[in-house]
């Protein structure tokens, strides 16, 4: 889609409040593990490569979720280390070892596809092998597949970087899973031919609230972006910095009568004299029409929205007249009131980092 900067809808990401969250993150822990920041996803809705060249000197790698994330970066200048998380298309290796982006293998299978498949020898390629502990999706689950990962990498001198697992419940009370992800991975690594130069498990709820389990590298996605891994479920050791505000404004501003109805369906209609102002932004932004009946915040008041949530457009009721150009928040304060991604993920039943990447690229990027 477009993005759209003559429109008055922007997002305002604020890269400083990225960067505190960054350092934050390094006092907080008592041990001095890598950053590698997790971009995937183009940062979570906030930009990729701008979010990237902004940390670059504050953290050491960065992590995506596929090789055109990584290219991305690449192309831009980005010179740290690069990890794709997840496994890729096994005939695009020889591809990633030029660009020298780092692999994960993500199975046994895999490492075989991709050896069979390159047109080249792969001398140089870094891969991280996944574990799979206990998250189901992919990585490897015993030392035999590990042996045998180790043993084509050396007959065909790949580099064996690093290995690592993903936890399932870091952002949830319980921590049974948690402590038998935990000991599987232990288990597993006291028994590797050698130790990688890195070992690492941890996203950003593990790296909060089980920071005993950082190693040597921390994952940091979603609290390098401000907000709560776990929604509103678990406190937050220190405060985080939310980095993206999204505003919008007036496009139009009318006075209805008792009868009147606003909206596809016509499923509000007015019960006495009634102020409705439309706004620039629609379900074709990832402003999904789960948003009718949520409010935004205009002059410091909350204002519902009213009427089914258009593609493009969405009305909200107004207290009073507001010229066009009004300022409209979605997202962020506006005199004492405030509005946060988890406010809105409660609203909508899911969790702020939906809410986030949703934002589609129709809404314009403004960098503070
Ligand atoms: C997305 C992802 C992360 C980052 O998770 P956050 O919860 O955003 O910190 C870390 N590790 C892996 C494997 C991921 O897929």
């Amino acid at each position: 889609m477009k993005a759209s900067p003559h429109r008055h809808t922007p997002a305002i990401i604020h890269l400083q409040a990225i960067r505190n969250n960054i350092e934050h993150y390094k006092h907080f822990i008592d041990k001095q593990p890598e950053i590698w920041a997790v971009v995937k996803a183009n940062a979570y809705g906030h930009g990729a490569v701008k979010v990237a060249q902004a940390v670059a000197s504050h953290v050491q790698g960065f992590c995506i979720s596929n090789l055109d994330e990584a290219l991305e970066l690449r192309n831009n200048d980005i010179t740290l280390p690069l990890l794709v998380l997840s496994g890729i298309v096994p005939d695009n290796a020889d591809l990633a070892r030029d660009m020298d982006i780092t692999l994960t293998v993500p199975s046994v299978e895999w490492l075989e596809l991709v050896i069979k498949e390159s047109t080249t020898d792969l001398s140089g390629l870094k891969v991280h092998v996944a574990v799979d502990t206990g998250m189901g999706r992919i990585g490897v689950k015993t030392t035999e597949e590990i042996n045998e990962i180790y043993r084509l990498a050396e007959q065909h001198c790949i580099e064996i970087e690093g290995i690592f697992t993903h936890f399932a419940t870091a952002d949830e009370k319980d921590t049974d899973k948690l402590q038998e992800q935990s000991e599987k991975f232990e288990d597993i690594l006291s028994k590797l031919p050698y130790r990688p130069r890195y070992i690492h498990s941890t996203n950003s709820a593990a790296g909060l609230w089980h920071s005993n389990q950082v190693q040597d590298i921390e994952r940091l996605g979603i609290a390098m972006y401000g907000l709560n891994p776990s929604g509103t479920l678990i406190d937050l050791p220190y405060q985080l910095e939310p980095a993206l505000t999204l505003q919008s404004e007036i496009t139009h501003m009318k006075k209805i009568e008792a009868g009147e109805t606003v909206g596809y369906g016509a499923t509000f209609e007015a019960s006495e004299e009634t102020y409705i102002g439309t706004v620039s932004i629609g379900y074709a932004d990832g402003w999904t029409r789960e948003m009718q009946g949520f409010h935004v915040l205009i002059d410091g008041q909350e204002a519902e929205i009213v009427g089914r949530i258009s593609m493009d457009q969405m009305t909200i009721k107004c207290d009073k007249y507001y010229p066009i150009g009004t300022l409209v928040t979605l997202i962020g304060r506006d005199g004492d009131r405030e509005i946060t991604v988890d406010d809105i993920a409660k609203w909508r039943k899911t969790i702020n980092y939906e809410i986030i990447c949703l934002l589609s690229d129709r809404i314009y990027r403004i960098y503070k």
